[in-house]
């Protein structure tokens, strides 16, 4: 069995690799993609002390300092179930290929995936104008006409934001009305470079080929098409957490996040968890990897407490 299991591979899981191996610990990572969203990023310009990355590249370097020590990386797997400890003190996770894998100590990692549109051309324009992180590309917009997708707290914030940086923002809600708090609706009407489009479906993201031209949407109350034209459009109707798979043993907040205490502990003794798939707030690469050291130091800890001497 593995010291400290790790299930994911994304920042989150890479950092806990890293800690828990220098620990000199047996450890492994199975992941169904090592690198997770970074490899669907492009420029990344807020990983301190690294002015520009791109997502490919910072992948790469996850994986090489990982390999750097003793670590299992099991990639391309998938865990389907996880079971807690019992009179051996292991926690098994299964895979979707039918083996499983036991740990005295688990880390989940797994991270989160946006919802998306599902219209022509969001694909197509995906790091070419349609973006999901304001956080991250907020600034690639300066001065220039965006659209946010969604009323809910994440999409007012969002254009919130970027009412501060871009020249233009469009806010673009699918109900009658917005769904976020009221301070921040009232700070969002507040604002003069903003406009409000309720009961709007957004229907198709156009382009040039190369990037973002503009966005159109139906008018629900008398399905008129419009269409705005515009450089950039933040899609935030969601973000998903990849824990469907732990909803029957590990305790989650009503949207799907694993909750973890401060040192990164679940309910569930011996397993802990890091990064965009738990309740910590602000999903990003240096708060991920901040959490995934964090998970797997509380690992240790618990190791040393509970292991026969
Ligand atoms: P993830 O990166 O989501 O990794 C999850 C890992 O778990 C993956 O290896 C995945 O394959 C694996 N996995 C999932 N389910 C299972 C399963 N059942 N079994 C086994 N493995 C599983 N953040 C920034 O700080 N700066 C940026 O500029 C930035 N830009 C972004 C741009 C885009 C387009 C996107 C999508 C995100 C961006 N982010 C950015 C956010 C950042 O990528 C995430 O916050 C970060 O990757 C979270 O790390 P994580 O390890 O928690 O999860």
């Amino acid at each position: 069995p593995f010291e400290v299991l790790i299930v994911g591979g994304g920042p989150a899981g890479a950092a806990a690799a890293v800690y828990a191996a220098r620990k000199g610990i047996r450890t492994g990572v199975a992941a169904e993609r090592f690198g997770g969203q970074v490899l669907d990023t492009m420029a990344i310009e807020n990983f301190i002390s690294v002015q520009e990355t791109e997502g490919p590249k910072m992948a790469a370097a996850l994986e090489a300092h990982v390999r750097q020590y003793e670590v299992d990386i099991m990639n391309l797997q998938r865990a389907e179930k996880l079971i807690p400890a019992g009179a051996d003190g292991l926690i098994e996770v299964q895979l979707a290929n039918g083996a499983s894998l036991k740990g005295r100590t688990v880390i989940l990692s797994t991270g989160a995936r946006w919802r998306q549109m599902n219209v022509p051309g969001e694909n197509e324009y995906k790091n070419k104008g349609v973006a999901y992180c304001p956080h991250c590309d907020g600034p690639l917009f300066k001065g220039k006409r965006v659209a946010v997708i969604g009323g809910g707290n994440s999409g007012v914030e969002a254009a919130i934001d970027l009412a501060g940086i871009v020249k233009h923002v469009t806010l673009v809600e699918f109900d009658h009305k917005l769904r976020a708090d009221e301070v921040l609706q009232r700070k969002l009407r507040s604002l003069p470079n903003v406009t409000i489009v309720l009961s709007a479906l957004s229907t198709e993201v156009h382009g040039d080929g190369n990037k973002v031209t503009g966005l159109s949407y139906t008018d629900r109350t008398n399905d008129e098409q419009h269409r705005l034209e515009l450089e950039g459009i933040f899609v935030q109707i969601g973000l998903l957490p990849n824990t469907e798979w732990l909803k029957d043993t590990v305790a989650l907040s009503p949207r799907g996040e694993i909750i973890v205490d401060e040192r990164g502990a679940t309910n569930i003794p011996g397993v802990f968890a890091a990064g965009d798939a738990t309740t910590v707030p602000y999903k990003q690469i240096v708060i991920a990897m901040g959490e995934g050291s964090k998970a797997a130091l509380s690992a240790f800890d618990h190791l040393i407490r509970h292991s026969a001497p």
